[in-house]
């Protein structure tokens, strides 16, 4: 391979701060440009709503590499920088000032934007989404304000975000309405009985949690949120107001370029787009799983940690598969979790532990009894246990799969 040739990575969050890595540590010997838009080094955003919002954690912390990681690894970091097109037939990425760079071979890592909602009052003051540093800065001094009088915060949507900006802000002092529109809280990733968990977890901390119930209005006084209007006309009133209602994969740039395009960028295991000089990686990456037969895309840190070490590999003309199982964790008060796997969240759910203690094992079975998903709460020896069931693929006896007396290695029928 000739050290003249160009990888250009689009996106300087995790993954693509990733790549950057992983092409070094595989000796790719040419130029690496990593265009970023924000105009921090690359960091990680689960302390955003976590440490970082409970003024537990600096940026500092959790930046994927130090500023003279890049210098020294010969990493062209050209932070403050969207790349506004692609042209796959040329091997160009156009730069904001209009001008062009070519590439030999280009990731895509450009991740998501969250959702915003159509409402009345929508773009007033005071209304804010999570995704970046500036984000998480903004919400906390609307919350705690500059007196240390921690106010009063509205949240639409019950996702992790939202519980987990809750459970921070409650912990800060604040006061907490979290509105959510389905029945329960998570509905969509954990299903009915595991979400009311969530819910209650919520409840217990001072949350005043609404399910079924949705926002008509954000109330607004001289352009800025003072509250939230629901269905009923009823208001409730609210320093700030955070709209968490999941998150768009960024794929404009994939689409107009003429790459193929669901939801996500569609990869193969090996992380190549339809073009084949391109590989697409983290949030915006809709593979082929090997494992699960599936197309998959998640917006999980681990994948994002994980595909950028394939995507690398592919670049370089290596063989390698992305076949690990989709993997989240979240803390939330003093519960911790992780999860494992990927189910349709009414697959059936079978408790193991103390659900109301909050230590105990969640699995989702499909009809032919295999487990599909696995979650662990509090409990931080069953991952391994856990991966083993779900790679397994084998049929299982839920009543054995219950019993914590029965060791997970034995919960065949
Ligand atoms: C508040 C918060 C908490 C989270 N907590 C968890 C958690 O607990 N567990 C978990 O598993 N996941 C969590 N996630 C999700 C996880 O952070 C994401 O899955 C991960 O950040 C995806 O990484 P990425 O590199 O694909 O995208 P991103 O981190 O979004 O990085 C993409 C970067 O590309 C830039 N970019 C976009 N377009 C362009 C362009 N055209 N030119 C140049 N740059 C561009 C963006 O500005 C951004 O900086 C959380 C996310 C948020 C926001």
């Amino acid at each position: 391979m000739s050290g003249e040739e160009t990888f250009l990575i689009v996106g300087a969050g995790l993954a693509g701060a990733k790549l950057a890595e992983e092409l070094r540590a595989r000796d790719f010997p040419g130029r690496i440009l990593l265009f970023g838009a924000e105009e921090h080094l690359p960091y990680e955003r689960p302390p955003l709503s976590k440490d970082y919002f409970a003024g537990r954690k600096r940026l500092a912390d959790f930046t994927v590499h130090g500023g003279d990681w890049y210098r020294d690894h010969r990493v062209e970091l050209q932070l403050g920088t969207t790349v506004t097109a692609l042209d796959p037939a040329a091997h160009r990425v156009t730069l904001p000032d209009g001008s062009t760079q070519r590439y030999d071979k280009l990731a895509l890592a450009t991740g998501s934007t969250p959702r915003t909602l159509p409402l009345p009052g929508a773009d007033a003051a005071g209304v804010h989404v999570l995704r970046t540093v500036e984000d998480s800065d903004a919400l906390l001094a609307a919350v705690h304000g500059e007196t240390d009088h921690a106010g009063w915060l509205a949240i639409i949507g019950a996702g992790w975000i939202g519980m987990e900006i809750a459970a921070n802000a409650r912990g800060r002092g604040a006061g907490v309405v979290l509105v959510e529109s389905a029945r329960e809280p998570l509905l969509g990733s954990l299903g009915e009985e595991m979400g009311s968990v969530f819910a209650d977890l919520h409840r217990a901390h001072g949350v005043d949690l609404r399910t079924n119930t949705s926002v008509r209005e954000i109330v607004a006084y001289d352009g800025r949120a003072s509250g939230i209007r629901f269905g009923d006309d009823s208001v409730v009133p609210a320093d700030a107001v955070l709209v968490a209602v999941g998150a768009r994969p960024n794929v404009d740039l994939a689409r107009d370029a003429g790459l193929a395009v669901d939801d996500g960028v569609l990869v193969d295991a090996s992380m190549r787009t339809s073009d084949p000089d391109i590989v697409a990686v983290g949030d915006i990456a809709s593979a082929e799983h090997p494992l699960l037969g599936t197309r998959v895309r998640v917006e999980h840190w681990a994948n994002a940690l994980n595909q950028p070490a394939v995507a690398a590999a592919t670049m370089l003309g290596r063989e390698a598969t992305y076949d690990r199982l989709p993997y989240f964790f979240t803390d939330q008060y003093e519960l911790g979790m992780e999860y494992l796997g990927l189910a349709p969240p009414d697959a059936r759910v079978i408790t193991r532990g103390d659900v109301s203690g909050l230590e105990f094992l969640a699995f989702w079975l499909d009809d032919e009894r295999r487990v599909r998903a696995g979650m662990n709460v509090d409990i931080w020896d069953a991952g391994d246990d856990i991966r083993a069931l779900v790679t397994s693929g084998r049929p299982v006896d839920p009543d054995r799969l219950a019993d914590p007396a029965v060791p997970l290695s034995d919960v065949a029928p």
